[in-house]
């Protein structure tokens, strides 16, 4: 019985999926169509040319743990791994376009560009199917008689054109990718910007206008809010710009930027899933946060340090409106614990701003706007809950269970209790892996 997966994005997920049922189909254990629907291009966040980086920004994580990592032997599989490497490896891509040179050089990190051109090619020798169009909506379906289950449908558009509902049967769907930037402030000022818009060339040459025209001053400084990946890339790309004495406030509930380096007992968490097993869920919170929140790797932090007046305040962004002469006025609180605000010490504070960047990070959750309506409550609280309940009862293959009456859905993004690299690059082949284990023969 030949099933199918529909994939939502055409990331490194949907490529590293792709690749890995490639492999399988030809050892004869997986009998599934792999159907990617991508809005835009393969590797689209990567590229520079759809927001999210201008392309030239260096890869944080070696390029090395790429769509097969970290080559474990799957179950039942044994050569899958090999065939992994020899197919679709960093090295096997290097080896099409100047191997020795990559080595001679000292083995450079790859730029986002560079690395979404290895997605392109993956993809292309992959074979699976490429609807190029935005999905709108995933409903609910099911086949009757011998073969009875339940999956999806999906709606989708091409282009500027109307959505249609594609009658294509899918046993599963993966969702994939980090969201739109989280809505903040008034996003249609000239004088607002978000992690996500600012590496469009018109708007990374509009944020370096404003900057020309000392639209930032010691009067009305430039201000970043959050102060996770996103803040740093931004600020990286500010120092390699030359605005190095550009007065900037960091506002953020954390007092500094934390760093990250290369960690064997870190990176063996993140590579074995039997030691990340035996710890308990509060411990892997732990980890997960201490390592993706807030945190910068060594390499951009050496950016980072060139930024003379860079100055941190501890807080909650909580308005921001418009001011005169264009600028902004952004309102904040203090981050108090309990027992601070029980003793009454709520004062907000506000900065007049020259320019700000929302650097709060990405809406995660963003595929629950496709699920059918009332799957997901409306009220803020009940819904708070049944995400915290999805994400902890997340099964070994990725899927939504405890809490969940849909159809099987794949949401590698939440799956940080299951294993601390599924939600980045740094597990992509045993992330493939798992996925696919429900459609294997
Ligand atoms: C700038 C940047 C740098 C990063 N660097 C690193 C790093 O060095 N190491 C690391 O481990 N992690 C890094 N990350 C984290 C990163 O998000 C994840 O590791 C990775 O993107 C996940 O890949 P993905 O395939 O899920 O998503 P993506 O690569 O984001 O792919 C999602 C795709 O979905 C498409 N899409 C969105 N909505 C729809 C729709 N409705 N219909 C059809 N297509 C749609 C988009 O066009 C996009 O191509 C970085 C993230 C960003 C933003």
């Amino acid at each position: 019985m030949v099933r199918r997966l529909a994939i939502v994005g055409g990331g490194p997920k949907a490529v590293a999926i792709a690749a890995k049922a490639e492999v399988l189909q030809e050892e004869g254990l997986l009998d599934c169509e792999i159907h990617v629907f991508e809005s835009k291009e393969i590797g689209a966040s990567w590229t520079g040319r759809h927001g999210y980086t201008d392309g030239e920004q260096a890869l944080c994580t070696p390029a090395e743990k790429d769509l097969g990592f970290p080559y474990a032997e799957m179950p039942g599989a044994p050569e899958a791994a090999e065939k992994m490497m020899a197919r679709y490896s960093w090295g096997t891509f290097k080896a099409s376009r100047g191997y020795a040179d990559w080595v001679d050089l000292g083995r450079r990190r790859a730029s986002h560009r560079e690395f979404a051109e290895y997605l392109m090619w993956a993809f292309d020798r992959s074979g699976a199917a490429l609807h190029l169009g935005e999905v709108t909506r995933l409903e609910r379906a099911r086949i009757t008689g011998r073969q009875a289950r339940e999956g999806w449908k999906v709606e989708w558009k091409e282009g500027a054109g109307k959505a249609q509902l594609l009658g294509t049967f899918f046993d599963g769907v993966v969702v994939t990718g980090h969201g739109p930037a989280r809505p903040l402030g008034p996003t249609n000022s000239p004088r607002m910007l978000d992690g996500q818009r600012l590496w469009t060339k018109r708007e990374r040459d509009r944020a370096l206008g404003l900057l020309g025209t000392r639209a930032v001053s010691e009067d009305a400084p430039l201000v970043v809010i959050g102060s996770g990946g996103t803040a740093a890339a931004v600020l990286a790309w500010l120092a390699r710009q030359g605005h190095r004495d550009l007065p900037i406030y960091l506002l953020a509930e954390q007092a500094t930027f934390y760093s990250r380096g290369n960690s064997v007992f870190e990176n063996r968490l993140f590579s074995d899933p039997t030691q990340w097993k035996a710890l308990t869920h509060a411990t892997r919170k732990a980890f997960f946060e201490r390592l993706t929140r807030g945190v910068v790797w060594d390499a951009v932090m050496e950016e980072l340090v060139q930024l003379s007046a860079l100055k941190f305040i501890d807080g909650r962004a909580t308005d921001i409106t418009a001011a005169g002469a264009g600028n902004l006025t952004l309102q904040w609180k203090r981050n108090l614990s309990q027992l601070e605000l029980d003793l009454g010490d709520e004062e907000t504070h506000q900065v007049e701003a020259g320019l700000v960047i929302n650097a709060t990070g990405f809406d995660n959750w963003w595929f629950l706007r496709l699920l059918p309506p009332g799957a997901i409550p409306s009220d803020r609280k009940e819904r708070a809950d049944l995400l915290e309940r999805l994400a902890h009862g997340m099964g070994e293959d990725l899927t939504f269970r405890d809490g969940w009456t849909l159809p099987r859905l794949h949401a590698p993004f939440q799956s940080m209790l299951v294993g601390p690299g599924f939600a980045s690059l740094l597990a992509l082949g045993d992330m493939a892996d798992r996925v696919l284990r429900p459609y294997m023969k």
